[in-house]
């Protein structure tokens, strides 16, 4: 929004001196280069407020006199059109773009009509997007315009956004209307007469309730993910006793650990103390050892280690089934998950390792993951040594 205003700040301001300049030189030689061959000492004024505009803009602005031939530009639309020749200025707006948004957007500033919101897309290495705003220049008797002035917004950045927070929305829906249809069916079956069987009211209401903490374990993690994103989340970071804190966050999945049929091993020496918030390390650790628990076979080990280096590694690791290669890269994105199905029958909302990766970033580390299919995996936690 503010880069909105700024924005439209700038193009008044550069509208202003452009129309000012134009108004003494388009006439004469349709160019505004022609400033810079007269030397007034107002001229010189104008002439180094317009440079210094145009360069300290983050959009690409672009004149063009009636022949569509560039008659000024800023080092962004160069950047923009062809870095590799030397200047814009002289070149048709043909030989900078083939484009018809923009080309058929300058054409009707030509004609005196302005345009406003031109998406225009590149489609090179890095693909990006621009809204256009194409503003006439000067009257030509009747005939249009003598020039038109093009400012290219660079919108990627916020229509990436906008990508994430739907995709993100389709998610949270998706994930929520499937606990709550369940919990919908149920609740209709009970009330068509499944009350009078204790046993399958019994086995109703158990179900009904499962599918209403996953919604609220779901509601939770969200907001959480939202304060970890959104900045609102402060670290405390302080010396920690590693042994003791992963001997805490066992004892607390001992139960689940024991209905798997997990042992869980607490491998790390009494003295190693990292430095991290002590609270927000557990709840890490307590996602990645819940994990190692859901994915293990029966019997299976999870241990928690610790590795001294540049930086502190608490390292978690599991016997388990292991992750194929091609999902690792993208094991961490919200709501990715290898069989969705199945870690949703386990349990899982699909946020723990996305709550992980934000958390262990907010401490200045990383975590990262290897995995064997098989064999296992194992999550490390790189924390800063302070
Ligand atoms: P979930 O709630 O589904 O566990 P996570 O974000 O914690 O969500 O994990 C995302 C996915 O990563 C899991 O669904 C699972 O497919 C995979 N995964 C995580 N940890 C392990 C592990 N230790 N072994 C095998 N797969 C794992």
């Amino acid at each position: 929004m503010i880069t909105v205003v700024l924005g439209s700040l700038l193009l008044g301001a550069v509208v202003w001196i452009v129309l000012l300049l134009t108004r003494r030189n388009f006439s004469n030689t349709a160019s505004v280069e022609h400033l810079n061959q007269t030397n007034a000492p107002e001229n010189l004024e104008i002439r180094s407020l317009l440079e210094a505009t145009m360069s300290g803009m983050r959009e690409g602005l672009l004149v063009v006199d009636k022949d569509m031939r560039v008659v000024a530009s800023n080092s962004a639309a160069h950047k923009l059109f062809n870095p590799s020749v030397p200047a814009l200025k002289s070149q048709r707006l043909t030989e900078l773009t083939r484009n018809p948004a923009v080309y058929s957007a300058f054409l009707d500033g030509l004609q005196g009509i302005e345009r406003n919101d031109v998406k225009v897309e590149t489609h090179g290495p890095e693909r990006q997007v621009f809204d256009l705003r194409v503003i006439p220049i000067g009257n030509a008797n009747g005939n249009g315009a003598e020039g038109a002035l093009g400012v290219f917004f660079d919108i990627t950045r916020t229509e990436r956004l906008e990508l994430v927070r739907q995709e993100f929305l389709s998610n949270v829906s998706h994930e929520l209307r499937t606990p709550l249809t369940s919990i919908i069916a149920f609740v209709e079956t009970l009330e068509t007469g499944a009350t009078e069987d204790p046993e399958s009211c019994q086995r109703f209401l158990s179900i009904i309730r499962k599918n209403a903490s996953r919604m609220h374990e779901l509601i939770d993690d969200i907001l959480e993910l939202t304060a970890i994103e959104g900045g609102n989340v402060q670290l405390r970071a302080a010396p920690v006793k590693l042994q003791g804190l992963v001997h805490d966050v066992c004892s607390s999945l001992a139960v689940k650990a024991s209905a798997h049929s997990v042992t869980l091993k607490n491998d790390i020496a009494s003295e190693v103390i990292v430095h991290a918030d002590v609270r927000r390390l557990e709840q890490m650790l307590t996602n990645l050892i819940d994990n190692g628990i859901k994915f293990s076979h029966e019997h299976g080990t999870v241990t928690i280690s610790y590795e001294s280096g540049a930086r502190d590694k608490i390292l978690v690791h599991d016997n388990g089934e292991g992750i194929p290669a091609q999902h690792l890269e993208r094991l961490f994105e919200r709501f990715y998950r290898v069989d969705r199905a199945r870690s949703r029958d386990m349990g899982g909302t699909g946020l723990g390792l996305a709550i992980v990766k934000h958390l262990a970033l907010l401490h200045g580390g990383e975590v990262t993951v290897t995995s064997e299919l098989g064999k296992g995996s194992t999550f490390t936690v790189h924390l800063p040594k302070t």
